[in-house]
């Protein structure tokens, strides 16, 4: 399985935002190519399915919400070691926790409306660029 690639979205609050070219330029400055980039709306089933291992935590119902409330960007980025490289590019989850110099300290609102997605594992990152790609 490729360790050099990981995936990432732009949430709803930073797309409604017009933060889709800051945050895409603060990906390349970190040193990711993107493979591949899509700008797409989630219908609630299907952001229902991309969180499914979420299901039994108590914020699931309000992400499905949030994260089909607008458009998102999709993309498959690649850089070595990207999984762990890009986790700490945006970030902690709580961007009240974030380090200064990460995309979610600049673009995040709140714990759940925190701009970005990153996966935490190579083989989620493989499950997730297939989830949108299908590659
Ligand atoms: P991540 O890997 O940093 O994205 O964090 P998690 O996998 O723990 O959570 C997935 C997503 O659920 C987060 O990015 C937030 O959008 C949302 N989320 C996490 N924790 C909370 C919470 O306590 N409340 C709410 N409303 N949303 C949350």
């Amino acid at each position: 399985m490729a360790t050099n690639r990981t995936f990432t979205m732009i949430k709803p609050d930073a797309t409604k935002d017009n933060h889709i070219g800051g945050i895409l330029g603060m990906i390349e400055q970190g040193g990711f190519r993107i493979v591949e980039l899509q700008k797409v709306e989630l219908t609630p089933e299907r952001a229902g399915e991309f969180y499914a291992v979420h299901k039994e935590r108590p914020f699931y119902g309000d992400l499905v919400k949030y994260m089909s409330s607008g458009p998102i960007v999709a993309a498959i980025l690649e850089k070595d070691n990207a999984v762990a490289d890009f986790r700490t590019l945006i970030g902690a989850t709580n961007p009240a926790n974030a380090e200064d110099g990460t995309i979610r300290k600049k673009y995040a609102k709140s714990i759940e409306a925190n701009a970005v997605h990153g996966s935490d594992s190579d083989e989620n990152a493989e499950i997730e660029g297939k989830f949108f790609f299908g590659k």
